[in-house]
């Protein structure tokens, strides 16, 4: 996910936000890390369901590593495998002021979400440019495992609580702009698309040249 207002909201209330970073300092040091390409939308293996994680492996390690890196170069404040075109269920998120907060969430689910909703401007890595409301529950519990699999349960507000679902959306396939009306996503459908196109010609000239 990409902050409109980046880090506009600082959770200080929310204490379990780092549980996974020791553990993952320890996977950096090991991997060689590697930036990802990153689906942008309207590509429709964005719309592939991600499965769950069963080995807790080097190679999971060594996707989160490559998943955070993508992430905090993009610059961005959360990642869904599905948008680095692996159809597992794993999430890096950093909602932190200092980018030093790494949350890795595998197979996450959300054990419990408040009627209070809320309303933020979300955007999204796959999504350049674009950022729009999307209406979610203002809190809710998480269930997820860590790169090593073990299992937390931790309770989510505010920014991080949307950064979270945004997230597992991803997971089942789905992008935050399918939360906004049918105009709009053409809109946004066509100007991307366009702006591929583009690129695409620029590429080719680069190799003309
Ligand atoms: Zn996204």
């Amino acid at each position: 996910m990409r902050s409109a207002n980046a880090l506009r909201i600082v959770h200080e209330r929310t204490p379990l936000l780092n549980f996974s970073s020791l553990n993952f300092s320890r996977l950096l040091r090991k991997s060689c890390m590697a930036r990802l390409s990153i689906l942008r939308y309207p590509d429709p293996r964005l719309h592939t369901i991600a499965k769950p994680v069963t080995a807790f492996d080097e190679r999971l390690a060594k996707l989160v590593a490559d998943m955070a890196d993508t992430m905090y170069t993009a610059p961005g404040i959360g990642l869904a495998a599905t948008q680095v075109d692996v159809h597992e269920q794993v999430i890096v998120i950093d909602v932190s002021d200092t980018r030093d907060q790494l949350l890795v969430l595998v197979n996450p689910e959300i054990v419990w979400a408040s009627d209070e909703r809320q309303v933020y401007d979300e955007g999204c890595l796959s999504v350049p440019g674009i950022f729009d409301g999307v209406e979610r529950p203002l809190r809710v519990r998480i269930k997820a495992q860590d790169a090593s699999g073990k299992l937390q349960e931790f309770d989510a507000e505010g920014l991080l609580a949307v950064c979270v679902q945004h997230e597992m959306d991803h997971l089942k396939g789905k992008v935050f702009v399918e939360y906004l009306s049918p105009l709009k996503r053409n809109r946004i459908k066509t100007k991307l698309l366009k702006e591929e196109r583009e690129l695409k010609k620029e590429r080719q000239a680069e190799a003309v040249r």
